[in-house]
């Protein structure tokens, strides 16, 4: 007799949601309604063509109501303290009588499917803030893919009321560069050190950092992270600013005992003001927005180059001859070009 167990149960009859209109999403959105934002994020994450379409539409509503949020980009390695600090600073900002949504880039989740910043059970105390709305990472998208969703899901939480956002990632790939590429303000969490603190960490992201916190200064780490915050002050010293209107300072925290985030937080105002009053502000948020329009041109480009009947027919036979020899690299890039229907000479 097998002993397979039938496990099917009885199921009532599945109700299928109603589906929303435009208008729906919209005023949904804008009245500030839990569950019509989360289906708002859910539109403008989902692959679907006819919903593309729809969360463009309902993007471009939305637009006259977002961009007066404070963008926040925070990174820095796993276990430095990233959910602890954001945590605790989310926790102070609602308490101060900010609503703050924090979104999170995660380049893991597009490789493995699981994800370093998703998986662990997070911000608990902050999750259950009336003022906070916590969003992850959507997984199996690509680096591009989940870095157009986090922009765009950053519009609907700031139509929807949110007057900070907070954007977490990790020091993998290209997520630092992009989400510096999205918000006002990038701050760069790194851990206390003897001496050797400059050694392991990428340089490029010092360069992009509008204010670097050394955590953990609790307990025993007090000398060494004053030590550490020397090294990062010297080192961003020697560094071409990115702005002739900020300096970016370097603070010592603990985000597990709270400790200077109120100072932290009194910097990003002030660099918010700073540049706010010379139009930087304004120009650095039009600059993102060029840069990111033209690398959608370019993806889109691409893709249908990529995919094109006649450039894939050609694509193996030209690749052959260049390894063979036969063929420099210009003349192949100008048969695929041609094989694309363009024509100018390289
Ligand atoms: P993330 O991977 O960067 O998000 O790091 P977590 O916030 O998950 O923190 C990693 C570990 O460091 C956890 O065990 C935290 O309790 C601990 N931690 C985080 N912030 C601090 C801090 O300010 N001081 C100390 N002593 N530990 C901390």
């Amino acid at each position: 007799m097998s002993d397979i167990v039938n496990h099917s149960v009885k199921k009532g009859p599945v109700r299928k949601r109603r589906e929303l209109s435009l208008d729906d999403y919209v005023e949904g959105v804008l009245s500030g309604d839990r569950t019509m934002l989360g289906r708002a994020i859910s539109l403008v994450e989902s692959t679907s063509a006819r919903h593309r379409k729809m969360a463009q539409e309902m993007l471009l509503k939305l637009l006259p109501y977002s961009c007066k949020a404070h963008r926040v980009g925070i990174t820095g390695v796993p276990g430095v303290g990233k959910s602890t600090t954001i945590e605790a600073l989310g926790c102070n900002l609602c308490e101060a009588g900010h609503k703050v949504a924090i979104l999170t880039v995660d380049p893991t989740s597009s490789i493995s499917g699981g994800s370093i910043l998703g998986d662990k059970t997070r911000m608990s105390n902050l999750s259950i803030q009336q003022s906070a709305f916590i969003r992850p990472s959507p997984s199996s998208c690509t680096l591009g893919g989940v870095t157009k969703m986090t922009r765009e899901t950053m519009l609907v939480c700031e139509a929807a009321g949110f007057d900070v956002v907070l954007v977490e990632t990790v020091g993998v790939g290209q997520s630092e560069t992009q989400v510096s590429d999205m918000v006002d303000f990038f701050l760069v969490l790194m851990l206390p050190g003897a001496g050797d603190e400059l050694q392991g960490i990428k340089k490029g992201v010092l360069e992009l950092a509008d204010m670097i916190a050394v955590n953990k200064c609790d307990g025993n780490n007090d000398s060494r992270a004053k030590m550490a915050a020397r090294e990062y002050r010297n080192a961003l010293h020697i560094m071409k600013p990115q702005s002739l209107n900020w300096t970016p300072p370097v603070v010592c925290i603990s985000g597990l005992s709270n400790m200077n985030l109120v100072e932290l937080w009194e910097k990003v105002d002030e660099h918010r003001c700073a540049l706010e009053a010379t139009g930087e502000l304004q120009e650095r948020r039009t600059a993102q927005q060029f840069r990111w329009m033209w690398a959608m041109v370019e993806d889109r480009l691409i893709n249908s180059l990529k995919s094109n009947q006649n450039v894939i027919a050609q694509m193996n036979d030209i690749q052959n001859s260049i390894t063979d020899g036969a063929l420099t690299a210009t003349v192949g890039a100008q048969r695929i070009l041609d094989a694309f229907g363009l024509t100018e000479t390289l």
